[in-house]
C-alpha cells in the first residue's frame, strides 16, 4: 500500500537511535518533513542530515525543551500532524533498591513528556481536524515484568493517556495509538542485558533464551523497521478507524 506523508509534518522523539531512527527514515522515504528530537546531539545531527530532516536537541524531563520542540516545529514548518513520543531508557532494579532519582527521572521522560507534547502540538492538530499520537508504549504496557518497576509503570500510564487523548481527538480528526512491542534489537535491549543476567542469577545467555526469547510465540526478537512499518500505516488514512486500544507488536508474547 503506498502511503503519501508529502504534506505531513512529523516530530519524532528519541529519534538518534533504534526505533525512533527507524520511523524516522520510513517517514522520510515517504516524503514527510521530519523533526528528530534526542538528547544525543551528534547522533541526531548526523541521522538528520542523512534522511534530510529537522534535528532540534532536547532533553525531555525538561518541561521548557518539550515546549521549544514543538515551537521550533511549527516556527520551521508552520503546524504538526503527528507526534511519535518515543523518547525512553530501561533500568533494571529490583523495589527496594529502585534508584528514586530515577524513577522521577523516568517519569518525566516518558509520561510526563508525552503528555505535554501532546498539549503543545494539540492547537495545531485541532486546527487542521487531522492528527496522530503515537505513544510507544511495550508489551509491559499490558503486563509488568520483575526488576522494572517505572518502566512497567511508565508504559501502563501511556495507555490512560492514549485513551483520553482518543476520546477528546475523535471528533477532532486526531487519532492516538500505543503501540506495544516485545523486545526490540536496539541498544535500549542490548544493555539491559547484563543487568537482567544479574538480578535473574542467569548468564547473559540465558536472559536471552529463557526471558526474552522464549516468551514469544515467534521465538524471535523484533526489527526496528517492523515497528516502523506498523506506525506508517497507523498514518494511513485508512486506518483513521483505529483509534484508543493497544497496538500489540510482540511475537505473540502477551499471548502466553
Ligand atoms: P534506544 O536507546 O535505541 O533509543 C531511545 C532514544 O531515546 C535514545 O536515542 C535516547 O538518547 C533517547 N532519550 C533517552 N532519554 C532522553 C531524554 N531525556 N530526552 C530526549 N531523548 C532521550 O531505545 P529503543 O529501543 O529504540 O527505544 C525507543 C522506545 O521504544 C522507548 O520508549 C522504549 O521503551 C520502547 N520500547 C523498546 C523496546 C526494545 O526492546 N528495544 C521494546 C518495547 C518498547
Amino acid at each position: 500500500m503506498e502511503i503519501n506523508l508529502k504534506n505531513k509534518v512529523a516530530i519524532v522523539t528519541g529519534a538518534a537511535s533504534g526505533i525512533g531512527l527507524a520511523i524516522a527514515e520510513r517517514f522520510s522515504a515517504e516524503g514527510a518533513k521530519v523533526v528528530l528530537s534526542d538528547v544525543q546531539k551528534e547522533k541526531g545531527v548526523l541521522s538528520a542530515e542523512r534522511i534530510n530532516g529537522l534535528f532540534i536537541e532536547g532533553d525531555l524531563s525538561q518541561r521548557a525543551d518539550c515546549k521549544n520542540l514543538v515551537d521550533k516545529t511549527v516556527e520551521e514548518y508552520g503546524t504538526v500532524h503527528i507526534l511519535v513520543n518515543n523518547a525512553g531508557f530501561q533500568h533494571i532494579a529490583p523495589l527496594e533498591n529502585f534508584s528514586e532519582d530515577i524513577w522521577d527521572k523516568m517519569v518525566s521522560v516518558m509520561l510526563t513528556a508525552p503528555f505535554l507534547l501532546t498539549r503543545y502540538a494539540w492547537p495545531h492538530l485541532k486546527k487542521q481536524q487531522w492528527g496522530r499520537v503515537i505513544n510507544m508504549g511495550s508489551v509491559l504496557s499490558v503486563r509488568a515484568s520483575a526488576y522494572k518497576a517505572c518502566y512497567s509503570t511508565v508504559k501502563h500510564g501511556l495507555l490512560g493517556l492514549t485513551r483520553v487523548t482518543a476520546l477528546e481527538g475523535g471528533p477532532l480528526g486526531i487519532t492516538a495509538h500505543t503501540i506495544c512491542p516485545s523486545y526490540v534489537r536496539t541498544p535500549l535491549f542490548e544493555n539491559q542485558i547484563a543487568d537482567q543476567a544479574s538480578e535473574r542469577g542467569m548468564t547473559e545467555e540465558e536472559v536471552v533464551e529463557k526471558v526474552i526469547i522464549e516468551p514469544t510465540a515467534l521465538k524471535r526478537l523484533l526489527e526496528p523497521n517492523e515497528v516502523a512499518a506498523l506506525i506508517l500505516f497507523l498514518c494511513h488514512d485508512e486506518a483513521s478507524a483505529l483509534t484508543g486500544a493497544p497496538v500489540m507488536i510482540d511475537a505473540g508474547m502477551s499471548s502466553g
